[in-house]
């Protein structure tokens, strides 16, 4: 058996056609809409991510300012910049790109977003809306993964609900803005729920648990962690990991967590990377950026 390629690119392309049309409407009330990323240091992931987000919103065509601070930024210029893009009208949603460098609290800089403008839910009060079932901004890469089921199964013409009710969903990787959300929105769809992090591996645990996972959700930050063994015949499986690896001609390729030939033979579905969750993730951010456009001129909530 060979699974069924998930085209991210093909479910981006449709999620972006309908993120213009809410553009179209703020528009027509006159209404602003931008974004801004905020870069600290040269991470390779986090530049590419930001350029992929300038581009989505150059195509929109709405206004994104890229903050770029130096490596060695002090505590107070990360803070004022943040404390800036809060200000700033024209902008509607901040994005602070992770991982900042070790001087820096991310604890204290997501904090001092405003809360209105925080569209990865990285502020406490938004985190803790999230973990509640009522998110404010459901943030881009866990509401991709979701996003990329839910139109897998509408084309599969398979029953969302009854699906997620039967479904295992094991999330590896459990980091704040990636893993743990993913884990909010299993449970938001009322699937069960394993959530797996490096100590599972460390152990040798990791495919004892992977195994049972009707949907394999994986988000561990290491190529070709996930092989044959630690996928359960017919899951889907869904590669939420991007790792820059070097060929022997010295030329930089992302990868992804999941070795896709192997987990090829086993799975019902599988994302590629690239072309999997990646794609979508850039456009549900200006989708919040517009969303969050829409709900400011409403008054905070
Ligand atoms: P992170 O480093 O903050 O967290 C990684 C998590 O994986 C941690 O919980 C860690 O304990 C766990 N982990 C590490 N090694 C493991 C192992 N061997 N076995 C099991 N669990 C392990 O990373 P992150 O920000 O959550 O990102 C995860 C991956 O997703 C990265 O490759 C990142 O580049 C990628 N990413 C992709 C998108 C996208 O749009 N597709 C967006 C954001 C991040």
């Amino acid at each position: 058996v060979t699974a069924e390629l998930i085209d991210g690119r093909k479910i981006a392309d449709a999620l972006k056609e309908a993120v213009a049309a809410e553009i179209t409407t703020l528009r027509a009330g006159h209404r602003r809409c931008g974004l801004a990323t905020v870069l600290v240091g040269d991470d390779y992931g986090s530049r590419a991510y930001a350029r992929r987000v300038a581009r989505v919103a150059a195509e929109l065509d709405v206004h994104c300012e890229s903050v770029e601070l130096p490596g060695d930024a002090s505590r107070g210029e990360a803070l004022a910049a943040v404390e800036r893009l809060n200000a700033d009208p024209a902008v509607s949603g901040v994005l602070v790109l992770r991982p900042l460098p070790p001087h820096l609290s991310e604890v204290e800089l997501f904090g001092a977003l405003a809360p209105e403008k925080d569209i990865e839910s990285v502020h406490p009060v938004n985190a803790g809306l999230l973990a509640q079932g009522i998110p404010r901004f459901v943030p881009s890469t866990a509401a991709s993964v979701f996003h990329l089921l839910d139109s897998w199964l509408d084309e599969a013409g398979e029953d969302r609900a009854r699906f997620y009710h039967r479904s295992l969903i094991v999330v590896v990787g459990r980091s704040n803005n990636v893993g743990k959300p993913a884990i909010s929105l299993a449970h938001d769809r009322q699937a069960a729920v394993t959530s797996v992090d490096e100590w599972a591996s460390t152990e040798g645990r990791l495919g004892r648990y992977t195994r049972q996972a009707d949907v394999l959700v994986v988000a561990a930050g290491v190529a070709g962690l996930i092989t044959e063994e630690h996928v359960r015949p017919g899951a889907v499986v869904v590669d939420v990991g991007i790792n820059p690896v070097r060929d022997a001609a010295g030329r930089v390729h992302l990868v992804g967590d999941v070795d896709l030939d192997q987990a090829r033979r086993r799975a019902r579905a599988i994302t590629p990377v690239p072309g999997g969750v990646g794609p979508i993730t850039d456009v549900w951010l200006v989708r919040n950026a517009v969303r969050a456009a829409a709900s400011q001129e409403e008054g905070p909530r």
